[in-house]
């Protein structure tokens, strides 16, 4: 196993930096740099300006628009783009429902859809959870019954990320209660616009739209919508979610957010010094970028037994857990160092229509801090990863 990048993998790395340095529009780096919201069409923007250049979905198979670029320089691309401050490109279809349908689709379904998901003509969301069904996810009750060529959908999704810009949504449906709960499961591709779909916002403690409830109230939705076998949807469900988990650690964003924090904190004064020279706060703060360190070199580690022709399996659980819990640590100590600047938080401010501020750095904090209370719950939450690693890689 060696870590070390080669130099082709840094002459890589000048390559990504430039064309990003070139390209990157302003307004939107300022914004990720300052954590400020970003609305649809800035999130769409950028996903078209990935797309043109050919590396929005860098492991997507070559034949489908993926860049043939090995794990390394995919990790390498990740870390530039956190380092630089680039929109994230939303995981619901590039890294989620696309895998689903280049494995388990019809040749169809794959011509419809994939050219779509790569430029963003479709913005798609996750139609999994439900009220009552979130870790026990195969308990869920959303209803679809064969009428025809058609399923009639009925039932209610919860906490549909950004479910109010979706055009499709991936859903998953009972279609039987034969047998075992994950046997009478099948996987529906459903177009947001069918009559019978309503959308609800659910405010979360930042004050930001950004999940949803779905009802689903006789929806009519075409047999030939359903990906793999009917019944078979949990297969897919599976496949997906260990995709979603391996990109949750966001280690280059974390290493970026790590640099903020320590300007904040040479920046922001307690007791007429700076505050990371309080010898209690500094010690937090190296604590937290040993742990930051240590996380990097696991996803390094995973991503070299990738290469070596073995999936991530349950060490995506490991990542999911620390990733998160860093993540959470940072906001944490960033509001720690900014203290009361953090408190006014002002929706016009973070949506970048008033740039006032007693204190511009400081003033999105707040809201950033209870944002990221949901990274350990998204995802499947980070005991259920524990669970998990107890099983498979303990063996208990
Ligand atoms: C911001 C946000 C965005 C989301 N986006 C989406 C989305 O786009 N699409 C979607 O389908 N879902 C989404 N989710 C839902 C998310 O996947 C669920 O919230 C998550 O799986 C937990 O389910 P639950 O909320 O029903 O909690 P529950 O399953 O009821 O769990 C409650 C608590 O009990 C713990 N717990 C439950 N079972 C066990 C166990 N066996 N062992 C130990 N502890 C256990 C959990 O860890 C948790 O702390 C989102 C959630 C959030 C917060």
């Amino acid at each position: 196993m060696d870590l070390n990048y080669s130099a082709a993998d840094e002459s890589f790395r000048m390559e990504v930096r430039q064309w990003l340095t070139a390209n990157l529009p302003a307004d939107l780096q300022h914004k990720v740099l300052n954590h400020r919201r970003l609305g649809r069409e800035e999130m769409v923007r950028w996903h078209k300006i990935l797309a043109k250049k050919g590396w929005v979905a860098p492991g997507w198979p070559i034949e489908w628009g993926g860049t043939g670029w090995n794990a390394t320089q995919r990790h390498i691309f990740e870390e530039e783009c956190a380092s630089a401050g680039t929109p994230m490109i939303l995981p619901f279809g590039i890294a989620m429902v696309a895998p689903v349908i280049m494995r388990f689709g019809t040749e169809e379904q794959k011509r419809h859809y994939l050219p779509r998901i790569y430029d963003c003509t479709d913005w798609w969301c996750q139609g999994y959870s439900e009220p009552g069904s979130g870790s026990d996810l195969a308990s869920l009750k959303t209803r679809a019954v064969r009428d025809g060529d058609h399923y009639v959908v009925n039932g209610q999704k919860t906490w549909t990320t950004l479910a109010q810009h979706a055009d499709m949504m991936f859903c998953l449906v009972r279609t039987s209660d034969e047998g075992r709960a994950q046997e009478g499961i099948s996987f529906l591709l459903i177009d947001m616009k069918t009559p019978g779909i309503i959308v609800r916002p659910i405010i979360m403690l930042d004050e930001d739209h950004e999940v949803n409830e779905v009802f689903l109230d006789d929806v009519r939705v075409p047999v030939a919508n359903r990906v793999g076998e009917e019944n078979k949807g949990w297969t897919c469900a599976k496949y997906l979610l260990g995709h979603e988990r391996t990109g949750i650690a966001a280690v280059g964003r974390s290493k970026r957010e790590l640099a903020f924090l320590k300007r904040l904190a040479r920046e922001h004064h307690k007791n007429g010094r700076p505050i990371i020279e309080d010898p209690l706060f500094a010690a937090k703060v190296a604590q937290l970028e040993i742990e930051l360190m240590a996380l990097e070199m696991t996803v390094l580690r995973v991503i070299s037994s990738e290469g070596a022709q073995r999936g991530p399996g349950p060490e995506a659980s490991l990542l999911k857990i620390k990733g998160t819990e860093v993540q959470q640590w940072l906001t944490e100590l960033m509001v720690e160092a900014v203290g009361p600047y953090a408190m006014p938080f002002e929706r016009d401010f973070l949506e970048g229509k008033a740039e006032h501020a007693l204190d511009a750095d400081a003033a999105p904090l707040a809201a950033y801090y209870f944002n990221f209370r949901k990274t350990s719950i998204y995802g499947g939450s980070n005991e259920i990863q524990r669970n998990i690693i107890s099983q498979m890689i303990l063996g208990l």
